[in-house]
């Protein structure tokens, strides 16, 4: 919760997250291959045959925007890199979710081969956990961030990061007003 000089304004700490991550990823991407950082155990990744199939479609846009994967069988992938960014205890998981969801992105789009800014939206969403209580420094950052993409008032979906209730609206809803 924050206040502006117009009145109060609510935060989704998770969609504003989402939108600085995905802007950073694309700005990175405009510049070239996005940072991948090395995992210490790389781990294998199973999948049916129809999954395994449409992640070989996407390998390189995945490589492109951090997240190493490589064909270690017919079905099988070795994971060995991900986004610098992506702070997660079990990487396997994080990667089995993300296929899930682009799969159903891909159906939802009726496109077998999707877009780098679906694949960057889909790894910014897995990438940013709603619920760590923020405070200070890691708060002013946040809004610094916030403040500097080109699109700060949704996250890459399309919900809002920001809600806010002007003191006009609150006045009224107090009932210090008509
Ligand atoms: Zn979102």
């Amino acid at each position: 919760m924050l206040e502006s000089d117009r009145g109060l304004v609510l935060m989704d700490q998770h969609a504003a997250h989402e939108r600085i991550l995905y802007e950073q990823m694309l700005r990175r991407l405009e510049q070239g291959d996005a940072p991948s950082q090395r995992l210490l155990l790389p781990e294998t990744v199973e999948l049916s045959p129809r999954d395994a199939q449409f992640l070989r479609e996407h390998l390189p846009v995945l490589g492109r925007l951090g997240v190493g994967l490589g064909e270690f069988g017919e079905r099988t992938f070795l994971l060995d890199a991900l986004p610098p960014f992506v702070k997660v205890s079990d990487a396997r998981r994080f990667v089995l979710e993300l296929i899930d969801e682009l799969v159903a992105a891909g159906r939802e789009v009726n496109s077998f081969r999707l877009g780098e800014q679906t694949v960057a939206k889909t790894v910014c969403r897995h990438a940013v956990k709603a619920n760590d209580p923020l405070a200070g420094p890691e708060l002013e950052n946040l809004l610094n961030d916030l403040r500097n993409c080109a699109m700060p008032y949704t996250c890459p979906h399309g919900r809002p990061t920001l809600i806010e209730m002007n003191y006009r609206e609150l006045e009224k809803k107090f009932g210090r007003t008509q």
